[in-house]
């Protein structure tokens, strides 16, 4: 009856996850927020203001504040694949074209890369993709550009640093590992994936909490060195030796008390790697453009 039970859970639960959940996502961007010159906030809260969304960041945000704007931003990757004026593409007929975008794709396999055995990459392109986003944004003269890349950027150098995104392709990046979970009563039961996305803490996290726990975790974990994304890559794939639950609970492994409190602490301290290396890749990207003048 019980395994009954747990088969009808998973039947109903939610598709693969696809990202660290919004509370990580504004977390990373409101520490890179900090590695930020006056200028260069300025001219990435005036690109953000051109995107076609920008009226439903400040909305979500209850704030017109470049950081919070930009922290919004930061989701919206994955608060397209909700959005059905976007499509899934290759599985979806194409959704009309909408004025200010490039197109209407989810791009689902940005958010990732899952690699096999010999580390060669099976599927996703998160780390191309990282460096493509780069690339335009340091050489467009097109406002237009800016705007559609920075989301996607600011979101994917935070993904890359989830060690579950940079995963094993056996099992699509912990997405077909079942788990149980103590530590959520909502939802005791969920994959492997989404229990590593949801552990920067509730989806709500905004405003003056938002920014409290931000300025805790820069506090509590140092800078680490900027490396590139070939290094980001490495270490969470290197972290996954540590991701996978080592308890058996009655049915599928279980996260113990010891595992929840450890993958808290790589949780956090990834997400303050990704913020500052976030931080510092668009300092230095709005620096060069202004110093040639590229508008
Ligand atoms: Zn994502």
């Amino acid at each position: 009856m019980r395994l009954f039970l747990i088969c009808l859970l998973f039947l109903g639960s939610a598709p693969p996850a696809l990202a660290w959940n919004a509370a990580g996502h504004r977390l990373v961007a409101v520490i890179a927020w900090q590695e930020l010159s006056p200028a260069t906030r300025q001219a990435i809260g005036a690109a953000l203001a051109g995107h076609p969304d920008h009226g439903r960041w400040v909305e979500r945000a209850r704030s017109a504040e470049d950081v919070d704007v930009f922290a919004e931003a930061a989701s919206w990757p994955d608060d397209i694949r909700n959005d059905r004026r976007f499509h899934d593409e290759g599985r979806e007929a194409p959704t009309p074209p909408l004025p200010g975008l490039p197109d209407t794709a989810r791009h689902k396999d940005w958010h990732y890369v899952d690699l096999d055995d010999a580390g060669r990459a099976r599927s996703g392109q998160i780390d191309r993709q990282i460096e493509r986003l780069t690339q335009v944004l340091r050489s467009t003269a097109k406002n237009a550009e800016i705007s559609n890349a920075l989301p996607w950027l600011i979101h994917l150098v935070a993904d890359i640093h989830q060690p579950l995104h940079v995963g094993r392709d056996g099992d699509e990046g912990g997405n077909r590992v079942e788990i149980e979970n103590p530590f959520n009563q909502r939802l005791p039961f969920s994959s492997l994936h989404l229990y590593w996305d949801d552990r920067p803490g509730p989806p709500w996290l905004r405003g003056q909490r938002l920014h409290r726990r931000a300025a805790a975790l820069i506090d509590r974990h140092p800078a680490p060195p900027q490396g590139n994304v070939r290094l980001w890559r490495q270490e969470s794939h290197e972290l996954l030796a540590q991701a996978y639950p080592d308890s058996q609970g009655s049915l599928l492994p279980m996260v113990s008390d010891d595992f929840h409190r450890r993958a808290g602490e790589i949780a956090e301290r990834r997400l303050v790697a990704a913020g500052h290396r976030l931080g510092r890749l668009l300092e230095q990207i709005f620096t060069a453009r202004v110093s040639r003048g590229t508008p």
